[in-house]
């Protein structure tokens, strides 16, 4: 028994250690990243049980990335290996100090075949919530059909749906988007957005105006990120709102997944919405102020590391 299942596509990394163009021989560091791994290592790392179903390739990327998520405590007893097609990769420059570019190699890879029937119903019913992102019903029809089946078997057994926007502008059209993401908020019980995201679904406006148009949509619980600014929430009707902390930006990538990572273990630990909000900020500025997606994600008794004035944590 679990206490959060997660489902989505994960990709080797080879991210450039040094600024420029990749050239021969340039320093790179091998890792790798998926927004729902990564909310899955941040609930482990809290002392959470998480489970991660998704397909990988039969390949030296899909054994790293199995081994890592189990060195991290996460569940993949329901990967899938593929022998047909690789595991996905991401290619990152740093192309200046301040622009990073992604180069993806992903369409129709292990990840996005992902299918309804790599959703083990048990799994889903025994878990006290499904996250899902709106990432993976962009891979393809299997995958997209799979994120429904999840939230359908949730639903049906009273197990809480967390759905964060995640919008991908490379995968598909505001337009097309727009309409998929609506349908998966209004199915959802905790959604997470920034504002861009947000607005696909419900118009352009203030960040109330967004909040209140996603939560009339049913969801009880919505959060909008709001990087530096912390995070803007509407709770069960109530208006919450939490500062972001001061820290060093070292890498912004992950920054979401580590705030949700964070929310939800507030919430499994049945924390106030206020101390969800504040955990999700923690997280947040772990993972921006540490370079790589998940690398940086706190373990439980590290939460209060940044709380001190200390540099030195002894
Ligand atoms: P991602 O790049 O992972 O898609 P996102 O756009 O979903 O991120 P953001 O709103 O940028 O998410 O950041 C999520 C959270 O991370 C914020 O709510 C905040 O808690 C934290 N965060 C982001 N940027 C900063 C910052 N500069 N300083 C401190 N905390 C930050």
């Amino acid at each position: 028994r679990v206490d959060l299942v997660t489902l989505g596509e994960t990709m080797g990394l080879v991210a450039a250690t040094d600024t420029g163009s990749f050239t021969v021989g340039a320093p790179a560091r091998v890792s790798f990243g998926g927004a729902e791994t990564n909310v899955a290592i941040g609930v482990s790392r809290l002392g959470h049980r998480a489970a991660w179903i998704g397909r990988l390739g039969d390949d030296p990327l899909g054994l790293l990335i199995a081994s890592a998520l189990r060195g991290e405590g996460v569940d993949v007893s329901r990967v899938t290996f593929e022998t047909e097609v690789p595991t996905g990769l991401m290619l990152r420059e740093r192309r200046t100090a301040d622009r990073v570019r992604v180069s993806y190699y992903r369409r129709g890879l292990a990840g996005s075949r992902l299918a309804p029937d790599d959703v083990d119903p048990e799994l889903v019913r025994a878990a006290r919530l499904l996250h899902v992102s709106g990432i993976t019903p962009a891979l393809s029809p299997s995958a997209r059909a799979a994120v429904h089946r999840a939230v359908e078997i949730a639903r049906d057994a009273g197990v809480l749906v967390s759905f964060d926007l995640n919008y991908r502008a490379a995968l598909w059209s505001p337009a097309e988007a727009g309409a998929e993401l609506a349908t998966l908020v209004e199915r959802a019980d905790l959604v997470f957005a920034g504002e861009d995201e947000a607005a696909l679904v419900v118009g352009e406006g203030s960040v109330a105006h967004l909040a209140k148009g996603l939560a009339s949509r049913g969801p009880t619980q919505v959060v909008i990120k709001r990087g530096g600014d912390g995070a803007y929430a509407l709770i069960d009707g109530e208006v919450v709102t939490s500062p972001a902390l001061p820290v060093t930006l070292v890498d912004p990538v992950g920054a979401g997944d580590a705030f949700v990572a964070g929310y939800l273990s507030a919430l499994l630990d049945g924390l106030s919405p206020a101390d969800r909000l504040r955990r999700g900020n923690v997280c947040g500025a772990f993972s921006v102020s540490v370079s790589g997606d998940w690398e940086g994600l706190p373990r439980r008794r590290e939460l209060a590391t940044l709380d001190s004035a200390e540099n030195v944590a002894r």
